[in-house]
């Protein structure tokens, strides 16, 4: 088994990452075969939160990419043939070229790497993920206090 990864230079994906990965591939095969699907697809998925804050992306880091550079995650291509093409880094630090995260970030707010939220335009949306991580952080409590008494 062990074998196997060290021969494909990667490591296996562990089990709570499976999503992540498949998204991965989702985004490469959408990448290739034309953002138009994907945008199609998620029309009327309301799973996906909202597309990230436009000022947000308006301000990411940019820079352009170079031959040394490791390959953008969505599109794997090589770093060749450049034609000005540029990175741009998320809040996680994870970098994509920007003709491959753009569309994806007019869709959703969280980086297809590491699954990070950033921060949207849709107010709504911001206050129930406010409410969200004031109840994680009163179970959180319960659970400490739950703990310190029985643990
Ligand atoms: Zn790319
Ligand atoms: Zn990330």
């Amino acid at each position: 088994m062990t074998d196997y990864f060290d021969e494909l230079n990667c490591q296996p994906v562990e089990e709570e990452n499976t999503g992540t990965h498949q998204l991965m591939l989702m985004l490469r095969y959408l990448r290739q075969s034309g953002f138009d699907a994907l945008l199609n697809m998620n029309m009327n998925d309301d799973r996906l939160p909202p597309a990230a804050s436009k000022e947000l992306v308006k301000n990411l880091e940019s820079r352009h990419v170079t031959e040394d550079d490791e390959k953008c995650a969505i599109c794997l291509l090589p770093n060749e043939n450049l034609n000005g093409q540029k990175f741009l880094k998320l809040p996680c630090n994870h970098e994509f070229h920007d003709s491959c995260i753009l569309p994806w970030l007019e869709r959703t707010n969280s980086c297809p790497m590491c699954r990070q939220e950033m921060k949207t335009d849709d107010e709504d949306y911001e206050e129930q993920k406010k409410r969200k991580q004031r109840q994680q952080q009163r179970d959180e409590e319960v659970e400490m206090l739950h703990n310190s008494m029985y643990g």
